[in-house]
């Protein structure tokens, strides 16, 4: 009986982190259960990284006929940059991450990374490509060595733990009643908003993907943990091996992207460098004025009086 149980056993786990794996999407991307699911082609091959480069091309979107999200939506993320997407609320910046992850199809047009377009290659090879620290990270009623793994499912503690360590979050782990064996989530210790992202963070380093996106919170985070996850994000994610994408909703997070694409009504309004957006004096000059007062006064008029000297 004992030899019997013992593989179904293992079969009814690996079941049990699949379908736990299957939620943690839907929860990640805030989905409702009931999305046909999306079957690759026949014979479709592997997605194959060649430095990151993620384009949209014409792309139309919505997710109901009436309200068009996206129209002729098109830009282009160069490999290896730090690229922001920002814009006006509820201008679609989430769902350039849902459509690149292929939890919805554009309708018209196409989305390629590295040339590939990505309705044309095995989607599960796509997504191991592309790491994402969510607006709200899902947490797994599992204790957290669990929790962490659950970004390479392969890992051994000592790897959990060293990107806990560059994750920032292995004291705070070290200091909970059971350290790493403490459970988390539903029913279990209640744990953060900036805790829970430095988690979603150690993930992220743990799968050590070509492609990051970023989904800054909106509101679940003070400006100061918020400051300290992204100088963490940037120490220990951002280089030139790997493109990372950045959803803002504080400017001041992406002063310094190479690149910062300005999203409004369905299409690019205006991209740039931050120096060259003040510039413009168009709407992302608008947004940065209007934060000002969560940005702190004197930066804007810092940024301001910048422009008032380049003229
Ligand atoms: P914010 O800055 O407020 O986070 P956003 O720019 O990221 O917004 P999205 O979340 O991409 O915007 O949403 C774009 C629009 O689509 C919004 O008007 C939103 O209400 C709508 N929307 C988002 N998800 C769905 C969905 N699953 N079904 C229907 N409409 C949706």
């Amino acid at each position: 009986v004992f030899q019997l149980s013992m593989p179904l056993n293992f079969l009814g786990t690996v079941y049990r982190e699949l379908r736990q794996s299957l939620l943690d999407m839907e929860v990640l991307f805030n989905l409702r259960r009931n999305n046909p699911p999306i079957r690759d082609p026949v014979g479709a091959p592997p997605f194959e990284f060649k430095g990151g480069s993620i384009r949209f091309e014409d792309v139309d979107f919505a997710y109901h006929p009436q309200r068009p999200i996206f129209q002729s939506l098109s830009f282009t993320v160069p490999p290896g940059k730090k690229v922001a997407i920002v814009g006006p609320s509820g201008c679609g910046k989430s769902t350039v991450l849902r459509l690149l992850y292929r939890f919805y199809e554009p309708s018209a047009g196409r989305i390629l990374v590295d040339g590939q377009d990505i309705t044309k290659i095995q989607l599960d090879t796509l997504r191991q490509a592309i790491g994402v620290v969510p607006q709200d990270t899902p947490l797994f009623h599992a204790d957290i060595m669990h929790n962490i793994r659950y970004g390479k499912l392969n890992a051994t503690d000592e790897e959990v733990k060293t990107a806990a360590v560059r994750a920032n979050v292995h004291d705070t782990i070290q200091r909970l009643p059971d350290g790493y064996k403490t459970k988390v989530g539903e029913r279990g210790l209640m744990i953060s908003g900036g805790e829970k992202q430095r988690l979603a963070v150690a993930r992220v380093v743990l799968k050590d993907p070509p492609i990051l996106f970023f989904d800054e919170a909106t509101s679940a985070l003070d400006s100061r943990t918020e400051m300290e996850l992204m100088k963490n994000i940037n120490a220990n994610l951002v280089d030139n091996s790997r493109t990372s994408i950045f959803i803002a909703h504080r400017l001041r997070t992406v002063v310094d992207a190479d690149h910062i694409i300005v999203l409004r009504n369905g299409r690019v309004e205006e991209e740039g460098t931050h120096e060259t957006l003040l510039r413009l004096r168009g709407l992302y000059y608008e947004m940065w004025l209007a934060q000002a007062d969560t940005i702190g006064q004197e930066e804007a008029t810092n940024g301001a009086r910048a422009i008032e000297e380049a003229k």
